[in-house]
């Protein structure tokens, strides 16, 4: 399957910690009718399991331009103590998996979190000595900053309510903000960017706001080619024809599903590689309108 696509003079590559792995439907959606997800067989096997449970990824997109080497979100990483057994004390060879990809430690430049969720910041630091510094010491972290005023008003509040108005399982902000982002900002690694930052002649950023409160997908265009990493303002295929179920952690549900909307209706049927920053394998493919919504192509 296909782990790596070239846009113009930019290279991306997607390095997987976690996946492919079906998750329970009914503790990631919300708003959703168990009978019309089982319909969808377009998303079948890849994107719908058996058992009807959508099958997600952590991935990683590293991205090579003629002068740039970029991390877009930065997964788990190893060593942290999570809530959840999904992501709690992971060990993998995520370090060596983007080396092998021209991102060793000391060459990335750029580390860019579509915002600030477990799953996004990890490997912003790793384990030395006992304590969490930032793994990549020649790197500018971008945060974006209405993201970090959020987190940083919120980060000794130690569950974040989810949507559902219960503590998410997999929401554990105070430690996450403590382990993975205050170190990077105490070392004077980050930069505060604007939602709609460029990045480099090749890269920008798009407000995709209602996931959190500044979430950010990410453009990149090189001779007139065209792909977005999504971020999490969709999780699964599914959210393409059902653009107003949300997850469980969206922040602001409403928004979040004004913001598919929006978005779907803007990038359809254009010829842009789309990337799920949580779609698993096969991750890249076209959005395309069908009958009233949108729809995912995979290309494999
Ligand atoms: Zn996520």
């Amino acid at each position: 399957m296909k782990n790596q696509w070239q846009i113009g003079e930019v290279t991306i590559t997607r390095i997987m910690e976690l996946g492919d792995v079906p998750f329970p439907a009914e503790v990631l959606f919300m708003n959703y009718d168990p009978d019309d997800l089982a319909a969808q067989e377009w998303m079948r096997p890849h994107h719908l399991d058996d058992d009807n449970n959508p099958v997600l990824s952590v991935h990683t997109f590293v991205v090579k331009t003629p002068d740039k080497t970029i991390l877009v979100d930065t997964c788990t990483g190893n060593d942290k103590p999570r809530m959840g057994e999904l992501f709690n004390q992971l060990q993998t060879n995520y370090l060596e998996a983007i080396a092998q990809a021209g991102a060793a430690r000391e060459n990335v430049d750029l580390v860019l979190c579509t915002h600030l969720h477990l799953d996004h910041v990890g490997w912003n630091t790793h384990l030395v000595d006992g304590e969490w510094v930032p793994t990549f010491p020649n790197a500018t972290y971008l945060f974006g900053r209405k993201e970090w005023a959020h987190w940083e008003a919120n980060k000794d509040i130690e569950v974040e309510e989810g949507a559902t108005g219960e503590a998410s399982p997999i929401v554990n902000a105070s430690a996450v903000i403590h382990d993975s982002v205050i170190p990077v900002v105490e070392a004077g690694l980050h930069q505060l960017v604007e939602t709609d930052h460029q990045v480099c002649p090749e890269v920008r950023l798009e407000a995709t706001p209602g996931h959190t409160p500044g979430h950010v997908s990410v453009h990149i265009e090189s001779d007139g080619e065209h792909a977005i990493i999504s971020g999490d303002m969709l999780h699964s295929p599914y959210q393409m024809a059902r653009p107003d179920v949300g997850v469980s952690f969206d922040s602001d549900g409403p928004e979040a599903a004004r913001t598919r909307r929006w978005f779907f209706d803007k990038y359809a049927d254009q010829p842009i590689l789309f990337l799920g920053t949580h779609f698993a394998t096969p991750t890249g493919g076209r959005l395309v309108s069908h009958e009233g919504s949108w729809r995912f192509e995979p290309q494999s």
